[in-house]
Order: C-alpha cells, then structure tokens, then sequence
C-alpha cells in the first residue's frame, strides 16, 4: 500500500478525552473513530489489526477441531424468556421493537440462539461431540463505556458453545478451549493467564478468565510468577487426546492466579514471597462450563446409548476479539507509539523512501516493494513528500515491526537500513538482503495455516 493512496489520518495532538495509553494511540494513528459513546468505527488500519486478530482466532479454533458459522446481531425476546433471562439480563441489554411490536435485542451473547438451533437439529447422542462458534458483533449497553475499544458497548467477540453426552466430555471441550485460546494469546504475542474466576450472569460451576497484565487493567489479580514463565511454544497438541488437553490445563492452573473476586489470601500466603505478585489485568477471554442450564429449561437433549433422552452438557468460551486490539497495544508501546507483534501487524513491513521524487531512490523503492508483494509480504510504502523526521515519526507511532529505509547516500554504498522497531536497532543490508530477512523472519507466522481447512 502506499501511503499517498491510502487513509491514515493521524493526529498531531493527544486527544484529551481519552484516558489510557492504547485508546490515545489508536486515536492517533488513525484507527478508529468514535461514533457514539462506545461506539467505533473501524478505519482502515485499525480494521487491519482487528481482521488479524479475528483470523488468528478463526484458525486455532479451527485446528481445535470447532466450526465456524455465523447468527445474527438481532435476537428474539421469546427464546430469552425460556432460559429466564429476559428480565435476569438487566438494562446492559439493548431492547427494540420492530414495526409489529415484537420484542427483540441486540445480542449481549448467544446462549440461547445457539441452544435453539441445536435442539432443532440434533437428536442423539451419535451428533456430539458437537462445537460450534462465530465472531459477531455484541452489544451490552455498559454503564461506562471507557477505554476506547477496551469496554465498548459494540464489541467484536468470538462466543462459541461446545455441546457433549456427559460432564467428562464436555470437561474435555473445556480443557481444549482453555488450551486452544493459550495458543491463541500467544500467536498475538501475548501473555494471557487464566485466573479462576467467578461466573457471574453466564451462571456455571467451572470458569477460567484469560488476563492480560497491564497497569490500566480494570481487574486486580493476585498470582504465583511461575505461570509467567510457562510457554505452549511450537508444541505439537493433538486436541482429541482429552488426557493431553487435561495434562495442559492442569500445567497453567496448578500455579496460584486468581482475580480478586475469588481470591484468597490464605492460599495466596503460601507461595514463597519472591513469586508472590499483585498486579492488574485486562481480561481478553473467559470460559465456561454449565453443564444443563440452558439445555434443561430449553428442551435440549438427546437420546443417549442406553435409549434415555437427556440433557446436553454445554460450555460457553468467549475471546474479546475488539478489546484484544487495545489490550496489545498496553501490552506493548513506547513513548514513540505502538509496536506490533509480528502475529498482529496492520502491515509486515514500512518502507521510507528519504528522497521522494530522486529517480535512484525511487526506483530503488519501487524494485523493494514489489520484491516484498511477490514474498506475500504487506508494506506500507510512505511514498510521501515529507522530512525523513516526518515518516520516521509516521511509522514509529502507527508501530510496524520492522522498516526498510532507503535514500540516496546508503544507495551509493549499495545498502539500505533494516530497522526493528522494538529494538530499535539498525542494520545495513543490500536491497535484496533486506527483504530476504523480513521474509525469514515472517516465516513461521506465515506457516500457521497449513494443515488447516482453506478458508481458516
Ligand atoms: P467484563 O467483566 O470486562 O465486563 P465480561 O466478563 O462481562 O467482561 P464475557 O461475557 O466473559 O465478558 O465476554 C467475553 C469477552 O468479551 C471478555 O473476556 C472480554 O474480552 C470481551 N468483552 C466483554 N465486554 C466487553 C466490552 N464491553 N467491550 C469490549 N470487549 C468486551
Ligand atoms: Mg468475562
């Protein structure tokens, strides 16, 4: 893309209504705009972080062996007065009236939809194990909408919702999602910790939030520095094996982490005080088991091997899709601005061309880009008739990875500069080798697709 053709309205000034660190910079860098209170849109680099996100979380639901599909924004009221929750949900649920006066809400979750469409389907015991998921806008009519995309009261969100014989299988389908988002946080670089936590509206014995560390985090939390140090790495999983599932959970919960609504100080006491930490998070994911509470009242069953009709045990596993975009960019920035992770970045490469209308220097900047487009590699070529102070500030705080400088003197000595934007530090490389090294380093990003089903 280059940068003359494209729509990056970044902002000079911090703007004053924005609290933390990530809403400023998404404001700056031209990522979103507000619509309403809590409500975005998402301009065209900021769209580009979030369709990151939502394919990284598309493809290890996928290779967890979950199925995509998509239900609407809007619900019926009707199905959410059979589970009971109609009037249990609260002024969080935004509702309407179409023109015949039938009751409807805007999705807060999906419960009760999913439920409806399963029962509808599914009659024995031959069907399960059974997950299904989407990634859907939501809307919860949030008291304070704050923090810019981090509490909207639209929000982007993964809900999917696992449907099984008996606890054990479905204890299974937990255990795997657990280890299914671990991979997911990770591939963002990310370190998200599951905490146990409290149920709350969704109701269930069993749930874990998945919390990101940072200081702007609305949760406070209480954990054993041991789970920072664990790492799922490029381990092979077969998520079929419920014991290795199990085996996996077990590695990430046995080590003391917990939010403060189910904390408890005395457990907490009895971790060596060099590991003990208190901190604050951002939750980005949360999973369920609730074994019949939307099954039973809803009538969804199924006739089990012994002839009975039953109620399905379900579970429901969220990601916060939107909120994952600013709980990155807390996790990492600098005073310049964002610095993307590899796994997430709106762009693989910047190029800054420091001689804009210099026919070496140009032509040198166009024979790049194209060498990178043919690697499969995105560039956002600042193309501009700007300072060199101008762009570098430019890229610096729209946080690519990585940057190619060009200008006439380095192209004298047959090099330009391969700069990483974490570092900081700089290398001169010829034209070739510089995009050799973005390429190798984009290699194992790039490979997370294969062995998954197209379109994953
Ligand atoms: P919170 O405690 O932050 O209000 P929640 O526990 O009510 O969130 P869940 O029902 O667990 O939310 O939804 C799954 C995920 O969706 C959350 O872990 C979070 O990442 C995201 N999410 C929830 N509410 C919002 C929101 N208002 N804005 C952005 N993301 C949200
Ligand atoms: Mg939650």
């Amino acid at each position: 893309m280059r940068l003359t053709r494209y729509f990056l309205p970044v902002l000079k000034e911090t703007p004053a209504e924005a609290q933390i660190v990530s809403h400023r910079l998404m404001l700056r860098a031209g990522m979103i705009k507000q619509a309403a209170a809590g409500i975005y849109s998402w301009l065209p680099l900021g769209f580009r972080v979030l369709k990151k996100i939502e394919r990284i979380v598309h493809q290890e639901q996928q290779r967890a062996g979950h199925i995509p599909m998509l239900m609407p924004t809007l619900q019926p009221a009707d199905l959410w007065r059979e589970s009971g929750r109609y009037d249990a949900y609260g002024p969080e649920m935004l509702r309407i009236k179409d023109r015949h006066g039938r009751e409807m809400l805007y999705g807060p979750t999906n419960e009760e939809l999913i439920t409806d469409i399963f029962r509808a389907h599914v009659n024995s015991y031959k069907d399960l194990p059974l997950t299904l998921y989407h990634i859907q806008w939501k809307f919860r009519d949030e008291i304070r909408p704050r923090f810019g995309v981090m509490r909207g009261r639209e929000f982007y969100m993964k809900d999917g919702y696992n449907f099984d014989i008996d606890r054990d299988a479905a204890i299974h389908a937990y255990n795997r999602h657990m280890v299914s988002y671990l991979r997911t946080y990770e591939r963002m670089g990310l370190q998200a910790i599951p905490m146990r936590a409290d149920s709350g509206p969704i109701g269930g014995d069993d749930t874990h939030e998945f919390l990101v560390l940072a200081e702007t985090g609305e949760s406070e939390v209480f954990y054993d520095t041991a789970v920072t140090d664990l790492k799922l790495g490029d381990r092979h999983i077969d998520y079929d094996d419920a014991e290795e599932c199990a085996a996996i959970a077990k590695e990430w919960t046995t080590p003391y982490a917990r939010t403060d609504e189910t904390h408890d100080e005395a457990l907490f006491a009895q971790i060596p005080e060099e590991r003990r930490r208190r901190s604050r998070g951002i939750e980005v994911g949360q999973i369920f088991y609730f074994g019949t509470k939307y099954s039973e009242p809803m009538g969804a069953m199924v006739v089990n091997d012994n002839g009975e009709r039953v109620p399905v045990h379900m579970g429901s596993h969220g990601i916060g899709v939107s909120r994952l975009v600013g709980a990155i960019i807390e996790a990492s920035h600098d005073e310049n601005g964002i610095i993307w992770p590899e796994g997430v970045t709106p762009f693989h490469v910047g190029l800054v061309n420091l001689r804009q209308g210099d026919a070496q220097t140009d032509n040198a900047c166009e024979d790049i880009y194209k060498a990178l487009a043919a690697r499969g590699l995105e560039t956002l070529y600042d193309d501009r008739e700007e300072r060199a102070g101008a762009k570098f500030a430019t890229m610096d705080l729209i946080g690519l990875p990585w940057r190619i400088t060009v200008g006439p003197r380095g192209l004298k000595n047959g090099v330009v500069e391969l700069t990483c934007r974490r570092t900081g530090e700089s290398e001169e490389l010829s034209p070739e080798a510089a995009v050799e090294r973005v390429a190798e380093i984009y290699t194992p990003h790039h490979a997370h697709h294969l062995g998954l089903p197209a379109g994953a």
